[in-house]
């Protein structure tokens, strides 16, 4: 009678750790679907203005690369050979968009890094201008137009984003909470 109650008892505790483990998975799918849609809704975070009012936060300058897709003379830049630690920013949104130790020197006369800080920070596009075939970088969030991206860059990925100082802000690491 008693070995009897005892493996009833031993059932009824397997099930309750089963109900336990279920409710357990459902619960962490469920805070991984509410972290992936706040990603989502960051992302889709767009800042969207009008030529005049980017006109009234840039310089001359960084409108016209930023905005118009331009792109400043090599070596005149403020960060071509800049060296120091920290972030560069989105100088349009304040985007996050390079770390100092993805900074490379390229000899080309443009601040150049071998990936961006986080994927999706940054959107590729064609480029058919100036009869080349090349691949824009623009910022996601405002649509910035950065520079390009090439495929002669260091590894360990091998790119060479080529960026406007222009399009680009530079901020110290313990400016900048967020990292760490
Ligand atoms: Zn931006």
């Amino acid at each position: 009678m008693n070995d009897k109650r005892d493996v009833m008892y031993k059932d009824l505790m397997i099930n309750i750790l089963r109900i336990i483990c279920i409710f357990s998975v459902v619960i962490s799918l469920d805070s991984c679907a509410a972290v992936e849609q706040s990603e989502d809704k960051d992302s889709m975070n767009k800042v969207v203005k009008t030529d005049a009012e980017w006109q009234e936060v840039l310089t001359e300058e960084q409108f016209y690369v930023t905005r118009k897709a331009g792109t400043e003379r090599a070596f005149s830049g403020e960060y071509w050979n800049h060296k120091e630690k920290g972030l560069y920013a989105c100088v349009c949104c304040g985007s996050e968009l390079f770390r100092s130790d993805a900074k490379f020197d390229s000899g080309c006369g443009w601040p150049s890094y071998f990936e961006p800080v986080a994927e999706g920070v940054i959107t590729e596009r064609r480029d058919f201008s100036h009869g080349m075939i090349r691949t824009e970088v623009i910022c996601t969030r405002c649509d910035a137009h950065l520079g390009h991206v090439f495929r002669d860059g260091p590894p360990p990925t091998g790119l060479r984003y080529c960026i406007n100082s222009a399009s680009i802000r530079f901020c110290h690491l313990a400016e900048n909470r967020n990292v760490e």
